[in-house]
Parts: structure tokens; sequence; C-alpha cells
């Protein structure tokens, strides 16, 4: 009347499936918490139009795509092209390229990005 020791091979293979997929679950969710943290933070900051326009005296705001000399590199004629809708920012000449006015203002004046959050925010506030 004793029970066979030979355990259903189902049930073997469930518990470790389930185990498995658990853990593939919670990695893909944190790398996408982290990809998200950047955004976040725009709330605070100036809009990129405004940004860039006090950044670069005489751009020009009218349209979506503005052309300035790059800060990254000795430029003579604009090879900087600016989203002024989206922030984002890339340079023909030397491949300099940011998501946004954050990255942006941390690259040209070598801040940590908390002193970046902290200078634009204080901008804003102007
Ligand atoms: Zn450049």
């Amino acid at each position: 009347m004793a029970p066979k020791k030979n355990a259903p091979h189902g049930c073997g293979n469930n518990h470790t499936r389930g185990g498995y997929n658990f853990k593939l679950q919670s990695k893909i969710s944190t790398g996408k918490f982290q990809g998200q943290s950047f955004n976040i933070d725009h709330a605070y900051l100036p809009s990129p139009s405004s940004y860039y326009s006090n950044q670069f005296p005489g751009i020009s705001t009218n349209r979506k795509m503005a052309k300035v000399l790059c800060p990254f590199h000795e430029d003579t004629r604009p090879s900087l092209s600016i989203n002024m809708e989206e922030g984002w920012y890339k340079c023909h000449a030397c491949n300099a390229k940011g998501g946004g006015i954050a990255k942006f203002h941390m690259t040209r004046y070598s801040l940590t990005y908390k002193q970046t959050i902290k200078e634009l925010e204080i901008s804003n506030a102007r």
C-alpha cells in the first residue's frame, strides 16, 4: 500500500518552468524602469525650444529642426542639428548626440546629472 517513489514526470516539469518564467520577467521590467528614469525629471525642465534659444541666441525657434555651431568641436559652419520640439541633438561632424536638453547641458558643461537638473531648474524659474 506504500506509494511508489517514482514522482510523475509532469509535476517536476511544471515547477521548473514556473521558476524560469518568473526570473525572466523580473529581469525585463528592471531594464525598462532604468530606461525611463531619465524622462521623469523632464517635468521640471524648460522646454527644449526655450532652453536652446537661451544657449544659442539668434537660433530659429519657428522651425522644428534648427542648425547651430557645434559646441563639442571646433565648428566653423553649423553642423549641429537640434530638434526644437523633442530636444534631441546630433552633430554631423563630430558625431556628438543626445536625447534631450539634460544630456546636452551635462555634456557641454561637464556636469553630473544632479548638477545639470539643478541648473536647468534654476534657469527655468527665471
Ligand atoms: Zn560637433
